[in-house]
């Protein structure tokens, strides 16, 4: 049996994988077992930041599982606190706590926990509820049962219910929609700032203070799904930045980008005060949340290596330039395919036309035009059914790109009716 057919042999059959299957990688390249090359511009899904074989990040992991892997959570992990210092200090400069998880789901079920929290201590001890989160339409926050609860996507939902209870989902950039959406039982917002998985869509600024506004009006939580966004894979360390500096969240989910592969989540949680005058993050004290493996040693060393040479080597202001340099090209291709290039920095969605692609039955665009990219060497991941999105390692090379859009270029016109 070769690898496809174990796969479909023996794993679950929860993916529709495309028939690429790499064995080694270095920095934006990978390769399979015949030794076809390819540019690898999904990056694990805008996980591996640092592209393949990173020698800072592969050595700091072997070094740190040599000295120790794993402790849990019952003793002082040094690796722990520096990670947690750098995300405060370094990528946010906004004081809070963090609290570490392995995934983007999980990370988010911290922020609904908290959410959950904060509705409690509203209302006080009266009998009146406040559970509510609003979400936004073409959302994705993950797989847990929280996860797909906050999702505003039928398609993960479908076939689970009873779903978990107090959600509600609004249309993006609809702030009227959202203000009469909000009740006395709404305790928080969630959102993406720039929605992943859903397709590449961005919150404007004005919605972005709006909603702030509305959570302060409101006594609401705001919180962010920097999961994908996060980092500096947009531009800059705190993803809503590259779209609106002056928001202040209440608290931030992140996972993807900050192992660089390797599995590692987090949530950082503000210290500002509740209208109890409490710090917020006091919310969740000692007891009420954890994680085994969040954390680790070795996770947070893989973090640190990733954060630091994010940060050191400026690698989000080469996102934003190499940014430009995808939008503006594919800009001028003009091409009848193409409705649109959305995105900032590295993490980009190109708009595409269906009825440009002669794709077979049931196919979607955006899988058709992904299996081609494939073939001729380019792995460019859909997002959805008429978006296929450019998301390289922050390492990317010009040259790399160059070799990209070439490739793109090609394959649309050699595909395209
Ligand atoms: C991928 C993603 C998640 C889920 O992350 P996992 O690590 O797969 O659990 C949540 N939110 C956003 C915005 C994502 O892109």
């Amino acid at each position: 049996m070769n690898t496809a057919e174990k796969l479909a042999r023996y794993v679950l059959p929860t993916y529709s994988r495309f028939s690429v299957s790499p064995i080694r990688g270095e920095g934006t390249m990978l390769w399979d077992a015949d030794g076809k090359r390819y540019l690898d511009f999904c990056s694990g899904l805008a996980t591996c930041t640092l592209g393949h074989g990173d020698n800072a990040l592969s050595r700091a992991i072997a070094r740190q599982a040599g000295d120790l892997i794993h402790c849990c959570n019952l003793y002082q992990i040094d690796k722990q606190a520096e990670l947690a210092e750098c995300l405060v200090e370094e990528c946010l400069g906004l004081q809070g706590r963090v609290f570490f998880s392995n995934s983007g789901a999980e990370s988010n079920d911290g922020l609904v926990k908290l959410a959950r929290r904060f509705g409690k201590e509203r209302v006080g001890d009266g009998d009146e509820s406040c559970h509510k989160i609003i979400t936004f339409h073409q959302s994705f926050h993950g797989r847990t049962l929280g996860g797909i609860a906050a999702t505003a996507q039928s398609k993960v939902k479908e076939g689970f219910d009873p779903l978990l209870p107090g959600f509600q989902h609004c249309p993006l950039n609809d702030l009227g929609s959202l203000a009469s959406t909000i009740a006395p039982d709404t305790c928080a917002i969630m959102l993406e700032p720039i929605q992943g998985e859903g397709g590449i869509h961005l919150a404007t600024p004005e919605f972005l203070r709006g909603v702030q506004d509305l959570c302060q009006q409101k006594d609401l939580l705001l919180l962010l799904d920097e999961v994908q966004c996060g980092l500096g894979r947009t531009g800059d360390m705190a993803g809503w930045r590259s779209i609106e500096p002056s928001l202040t969240p209440d608290a931030v989910s992140w996972a993807k980008g900050l192992g660089g592969g390797f599995p590692v989540g987090a949530f950082w949680v503000s210290d500002r005060l509740t209208s109890r005058d409490k710090p917020l993050f006091q919310l969740l004290g000692a007891g009420s949340h954890g994680s085994t493996f969040g954390g680790s040693p070795l996770a947070c060393t893989a973090a640190l290596a990733v954060l630091r040479e994010v940060i050191d080597k400026n690698l989000p202001q080469r996102a934003i330039q190499h940014g430009q340099t995808i939008q503006t090209s594919v800009e001028s291709w003009q091409h009848r395919a193409v409705t649109e290039i959305r995105g900032k920095g590295l993490l980009l969605g190109i708009g595409l036309r269906a009825a440009a692609f002669d794709a077979p039955e049931n196919t979607p665009a955006s899988i058709y035009l992904s299996t081609e990219l494939a073939k001729a060497g380019l792995l460019a991941p859909p997002a959805g059914p008429d978006t296929v999105r450019l998301m390289p390692p922050l390492t990317v090379s010009e040259e790399e790109i160059q070799e990209a859009l070439g490739i793109f270029k090609y394959t649309l016109d050699s595909i395209c009716n």
